[in-house]
């Protein structure tokens, strides 16, 4: 089978094999406080520094999952009240997650269509962090630099936070425009599951230390504490932080693959736009097009024939999601993907579609 399936979604073929080495290192059954296990670490968060362009007076923390982070944030960071800008169902989730710890929430809904800017929506003198949703998994749309960038123009004393979980490590993000940036790892990390990656600015252990909250283990104050010390608050994923930091190695900078992921966005919006005769794309704005998730919407038996007849033949593509789950179907654009089975998944569909 070949998965598209944008999370969890293809990993690396070489995963097996770091697998192995992994096993037989003896790493997996090192103690977390140990120096086998801080060298690990001060190397991944090194190779991450450098292929993701990080700057270096950034902190790196790994937590479980991206949704682990939506909790962090609020349990951690937020002074006043937090607002909330989203289109689609993850930005949503993060909303009514950050709700039930820290109450004061402001959200603001926008268009499927609309490029987002910071000039068009006002938030209240309170708000002290803003958070976006860079790609929006469940519906493939993207923001613009410019969008994060009008936001840290106009409330230059707030935390800006971006959900990147589905394009960390895809696409180059300028990590500088903004304060936190997270992901999980089986999306465009092309790792297996239960790891996220969360990238703070030097304001978010200022802010972290003004607020003091530290009742919970990941607690940003007790992270910070522990990560000076290429340490973790609990015992990490190991595997997938020895996972990680091989990928990284091998793969090298964002900046120098994410070509491929542009041009091989373009051209399956490209193949839809010229073959769909019972599909088209979801986003009808250019300027909002996922370059990572690419969404596409037909009429129910459409949908539903497409996905089985791709499943009998080895491919799975993505479900809809949420209001979308049955008249759209997503194909993930992730780098671990191989460009040889983005042109069989293309020759099989062209006349189906
Ligand atoms: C997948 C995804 C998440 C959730 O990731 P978990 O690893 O399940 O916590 C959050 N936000 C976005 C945008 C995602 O695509």
């Amino acid at each position: 089978m070949i998965s598209f399936y944008p999370g969890p979604s293809a990993i690396y073929p070489q995963i097996v094999g770091y697998t192995k080495d992994a096993l037989e290192s003896g790493i997996l059954s090192s103690n977390h406080r140990s120096a086998v296990f801080i060298d690990l670490c001060k190397k991944t968060i090194d190779v991450l520094k450098s292929n993701l362009g990080i700057p270096q007076d950034y902190s790196i923390f790994f937590t479980s999952s991206a949704t682990e982070c939506w909790e962090i944030i609020a349990q951690s960071l937020i002074l006043g009240s937090s607002a909330h800008f989203y289109n689609g169902a993850f930005g949503r989730r993060w909303m009514e997650v950050t709700q039930k710890i820290y109450p004061q929430v402001e959200g603001f809904a926008f268009d499927l269509n609309e490029e987002l800017t910071a000039e068009k929506y006002a938030v209240s003198d309170k708000t002290s962090l803003i958070c976006l949703t860079h790609t929006e998994t469940s519906n493939g749309t993207q923001l613009s630099s410019g969008t994060i960038k009008s936001f840290k123009s106009k409330y230059p004393n707030a935390l800006i936070a971006i959900d990147a979980t589905s394009s960390l490590n895809g696409i180059q993000l300028e990590i500088s425009e903004a304060d936190i940036w997270y992901a999980s790892v089986q999306k465009c990390f092309g790792l297996p599951s239960g790891m996220g990656i969360m990238i703070c600015s030097p304001k978010v252990r200022e802010r972290a230390l003004l607020i003091g909250e530290n009742n919970h283990y990941n607690s940003m104050v007790n992270s910070y504490d522990m990560m000076d010390k290429f340490q973790t608050t609990h015992t990490p994923n190991i595997l997938n932080i020895y996972l990680l930091y091989r990928t990284l190695e091998k793969s090298g900078a964002v900046v120098l693959r994410q070509n491929i992921i542009k041009n091989r966005a373009k051209d399956w919006y490209k193949f839809f736009e010229m073959n769909g005769q019972r599909s088209k794309l979801l986003v009808e704005n250019e300027s909002v097009l996922s370059e990572t998730v690419i969404a596409i919407k037909a009429d129910q038996e459409v949908v539903e024939e497409l996905k089985k007849s791709c499943l009998e033949n080895g491919f799975v593509l993505g479900n809809g999601y949420k209001e979308y789950a049955k008249t759209t179907f997503r194909i993930a654009n992730f780098p671990a993907i191989e460009d040889v089975h983005i042109k069989t998944l293309q020759d099989f569909l062209i006349d189906k579609i």
